[in-house]
């Protein structure tokens, strides 16, 4: 997961309470979100939703509170229903939603899941990494099954450009030109807007050597 900042004042259109998913809102969240879904962190996912953070179940103060809209994928939007309503708020500064859950990539391109690991106790990273379980590495149905494994598919593609600038970092014949351009091309790769920038951040702090040279520029 990534922190997100949100923008105010709220898009106009939800004040008139008709519609929470008008143009404005997508657009606004698209930038808050990096146009990433804010859970399994897909970028510019084929089928979006503007998702209440609190389920809103009929009450139009939590169905047109933009501090509740957040940018999701159907698929996780789904997933989350209204069973996860108590998870970490990535748009609050309170929680560290990086560092709180600790995620690993598949091992391999078919791997049958991805490590969710809580840092802490607090209920509501407990109740996140139950979700992010669900997320990637569900097989309950045979629908969920097919994707989460083209969802870890995704996220092993984006673990094999990391593995590549690592590659070309440790190259025992690597020139200073090599190393310093394999460490920039990482600096891109954590950024927030990237997808799947948990999963690569992680990995890099699992590195004795990387970890320390990018950990700081993981806000
Ligand atoms: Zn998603």
């Amino acid at each position: 997961m990534f922190n997100a900042i949100r923008t105010y004042p709220a898009p106009v259109s939800l004040a008139q309470a008709r519609s929470y998913d008008s143009d404005d809102v997508y657009t606004e969240l698209r930038k808050v979100f990096f146009d990433k879904c804010y859970i399994c962190e897909t970028n510019d996912p084929h089928d979006i939703n503007v998702e209440h953070f609190f389920a809103h179940e009929g009450n139009a103060d939590l169905k047109y509170d933009w501090d509740n809209l957040y940018f999701a994928c159907s698929r996780c939007n789904n997933i989350k229903s209204n069973a996860y309503n108590e998870i970490i708020d990535c748009c609050d500064p309170e929680y560290d939603a990086f560092r709180s859950i600790k995620l690993l990539p598949p091992m391999t391109p078919r791997g049958k899941s991805v490590m969710v690991c809580p840092t802490n106790q607090n209920p509501r990273t407990i109740k996140t990494s139950e979700l992010l379980a669900k997320v990637f590495n569900s097989d309950h149905t045979v629908n969920k099954r097919i994707s989460s494994e083209f969802l870890r598919d995704k996220v092993f593609k984006q673990y094999n450009i990391l593995l590549d600038q690592m590659d070309t970092y440790f190259d025992p014949v690597a020139t200073s030109d090599d190393k310093n351009k394999s460490i920039e091309r990482m600096r891109i790769l954590i950024q927030k807007k990237m997808p799947y920038s948990a999963f690569i951040r992680w990995c890099i702090l699992e590195d004795n050597i990387l970890g320390p040279l990018l950990e700081e520029e993981m806000d």
